[in-house]
């Protein structure tokens, strides 16, 4: 797509006191190399005739790197393009227990471990309320997808007991004959503070426990979408922006990939998680159709594939964070993570300023315009008949034959640098009455233009 701006990656290593040495971080190039003795291959490869990889990326967090690095270099920029109108997405990717919730919405224990969105919401509200010259309205909506089903994790029905799924209303994906979706019974929950915001986040992820107890597995199997969605309206203007930030928690990679590179078949499909299946072959769709040798994407497979439609490969500025587990034993599955990071920065994205014209806001400013007019016009037959109660006196009898004869003088005056006066005070029943009397005279006319008036 000409013109457009690839996903970036980064990757972030979960800390561990036993990293293994079967990788290198470089980080001038940031990349991260492979190198896997062929002796030590068997068990922890599947393809073991390649033992050298090297995976580039937009940014490396290592072991030490803190909550606050990772928000500064992928997160405050997203914040930014939302208040700009620009759609942005995060997503975290990894095997179970590598650290996407960590990332996202960070640990509980310590205040420095607050993630990605607890910092987002605060940066952005501060932005906010720093900002004068606009008028923001911040909406949260929490989204959990299980088994291809769409769930309000902000849905009150929570409050009551959940004893099953089957409490809940579904989620449904809708579309509108432009091919804009909307997600029909997700809510969307006005915030006017961080506070709030943050109160929503903890609402979410209670209920997101809650669920994963009910579903008898525990959350790695689900995918978590929390979405800002900012409304701003900049002062003396009749534009109106809205743009979204999601903030996506992806169920854990390591039922998804295919085994080795050479595309063996897929595990047995019990063991799939459906929605990360086809999150990779819509990556493989965008990169065919980068390469021009497909025109197809098929987003429509799954319900996270639709959700997330705009944020690959479309309307949207999209950052990946590949969570890696850099113990030995992960050593296949981070290798796997690493790869499909690779396939993710070929999709190119197209974001552009979701702003219109805001209908209401522009009937407000004409209505004040034609009040204003209609104060002026007031004030000018006021002025300009002369008359005491604003409204201005109609001719007599006189001062129209009067009127249409010096009009009737003009027509036939053959000078063609003959004027028209219409008398010291210049009123709009007289020009009225000039006219009419100019119309009726047609057939005289001498003057063609002057006459138009
Ligand atoms: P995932 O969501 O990918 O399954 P989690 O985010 O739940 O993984 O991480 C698993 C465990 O590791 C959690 O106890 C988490 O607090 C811890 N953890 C993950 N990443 C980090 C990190 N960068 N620093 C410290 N602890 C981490
Ligand atoms: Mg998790």
């Amino acid at each position: 797509m000409p013109g457009g701006e690839g996903i970036k990656i980064f990757a972030r290593i979960k800390p561990t006191k036993r990293p293994s040495r079967l990788f290198d971080i470089d980080p001038d190039t940031n990349a991260i190399s492979f190198n896997i003795p062929r002796d030590t291959a068997n068990g922890i490869l599947v393809n073991n005739a390649r033992t050298n990889f090297n995976f580039k990326f937009d940014g490396i967090f290592g072991m030490d790197a803190t909550q606050e690095d990772v928000f500064n270099v992928v997160a405050k920029s997203s914040v930014d393009s939302v208040l700009e109108g620009y759609n942005s997405t995060i997503f975290a990717y990894g095997q179970t227990g590598s650290g996407k919730t960590f990332t996202i919405t960070g640990g509980t224990e310590r205040y420095d471990d607050r993630g990605v969105i607890p910092r987002v919401l605060a940066y952005l509200f501060d932005v906010c309320r720093k900002d004068t010259e606009a008028q923001y309205s911040v909406y949260i909506s929490f989204l959990e997808i299980y088994n291809e089903s769409g769930f309000d994790l902000l849905d009150a029905a929570h409050d009551e007991g959940v004893a099953g799924l089957d409490d809940l209303q579904k989620v449904v994906i809708l579309e509108d004959e432009n091919g804009g979706m909307h997600l029909k019974g997700l809510s969307m929950n006005l915030a006017n503070s961080a506070e709030e915001a943050m109160n929503l986040l903890f609402v979410g992820d209670t209920n997101r426990a809650m669920s994963a107890t009910v579903m008898n597995d525990n959350s790695s199997r689900s995918h978590c979408i929390f979405t800002i969605s900012v409304e701003s309206r900049r002062a003396g203007t009749d534009v109106i922006r809205r743009s979204k930030l999601n903030l996506v928690d992806l169920a854990g990679s390591e039922r998804t990939h295919k085994t080795g590179a050479t595309g063996q078949l897929l595990r047995e499909s019990k063991y799939i998680n459906t929605s990360l299946h086809f999150l990779e072959v819509c990556i493989m769709a965008l990169g065919d159709v980068q390469k021009g040798s497909r025109t197809h994407v098929p987003y429509r497979n799954s319900v996270m594939t639709m959700v997330l439609r705009d944020s690959l490969g479309g309307n949207c500025k999209t950052s990946m964070v590949a969570t890696l587990n850099a113990e030995k034993a992960q050593t296949e599955e981070t290798i796997s993570t690493a790869k499909f990071a690779q396939r993710v920065a070929l999709v190119q994205n197209k974001a552009e300023v979701n702003e219109e014209r805001d209908p209401k806001l522009v009937i407000k400013r004409l209505k004040a315009e034609i009040k204003e007019l209609k104060g002026e016009l007031a004030f000018l037959r006021q002025t300009g008949g002369g008359g005491e109660g604003g409204e201005e006196l109609e001719l007599t009898q006189t001062e129209l034959n009067h009127l249409r004869t010096k009009v009737k003088n003009f027509l036939i005056d053959p000078d063609p640098a003959a004027a028209l006066s219409l008398g010291e005070q210049f009123t709009f029943k007289k020009m009225q009455a000039a006219f009419s009397a100019s119309v009726s005279y047609t057939h005289l006319r001498a003057h063609e233009t002057e006459a138009d008036l």
